[in-house]
């Protein structure tokens, strides 16, 4: 059983694993490849000069491995509820996690497939997106949502900080009090 299983490995889920994997979650992150942000070449990301969209991909996904995450290049194609968690199913495999995070990007359609509430997007050429809280919760108990597919602003940057801060969120729900990832300068 997973603690964070989630959608969508490009800056928000990946971001999002990063946060997870190092706070001791068990963390499974799923990707099939068809971020946006592969197309991209990166010049306002805060604190990196210019980057291509795939390089960046590929160092936050590495990022989140580098921490514990698990990363599957699969599509998850169902989830189950299963009493106090859930089952998500891809082709080759079922997985069981506590909490589920949407990163799908453009994507709702595993959303609407699972009866998540979504809505009309407000973003330049964002169709539609899930409905969330201001804490990236849906109206699914222990489903959450971050990123471009939560109707934030289609910047890496953005994203990218909205995955890490959901994720805080869900950790801080599994160790019952607010959670704060810094680490120290060694002189
Ligand atoms: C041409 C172009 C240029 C851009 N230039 C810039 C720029 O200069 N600066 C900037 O800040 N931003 C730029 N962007 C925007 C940037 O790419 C997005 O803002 C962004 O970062 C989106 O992040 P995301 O994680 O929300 O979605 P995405 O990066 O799209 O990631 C979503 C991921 O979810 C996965 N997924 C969806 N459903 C499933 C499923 N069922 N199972 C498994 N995986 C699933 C997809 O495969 C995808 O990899 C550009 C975008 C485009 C298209």
């Amino acid at each position: 059983m997973y603690d964070i299983a989630i959608i969508g490995a490009g800056p928000a889920g990946a971001s999002a694993g990063i946060f997870a994997a190092k706070a001791g979650k068990s963390t499974l992150l799923f990707d099939h490849g068809k971020s946006i942000t592969a197309k991209a070449w990166v010049e306002n990301h805060y604190g990196v000069k210019e980057i291509e969209g795939p390089e960046l991909l590929k160092k936050g996904q590495q990022q989140a491995v580098d921490f514990g995450a698990e990363l599957k290049d699969e599509e998850v194609t169902s989830i189950e509820e299963a009493g106090d968690h859930f089952v998500l199913q891809t082709e080759n495999g079922s997985f069981e996690a506590k909490h589920v995070l949407f990163a799908t990007g453009m994507s709702v359609k595993l959303a609407e497939e699972i009866g998540l509430k979504t809505k009309e997007g407000s973003e330049p050429r964002v169709a539609k997106v899930i409905e969330t809280d201001e804490n990236g919760r849906t109206d699914k108990k222990s489903i959450w949502a971050a990123g471009t597919v939560a109707g934030v602003s289609v910047h890496t940057i953005i994203t990218a900080g909205h995955g890490a801060s959901i994720a805080i969120n869900i950790i801080s729900e599994l160790e019952g009090k607010r959670y704060v990832d810094h680490d120290i300068l060694k002189k």
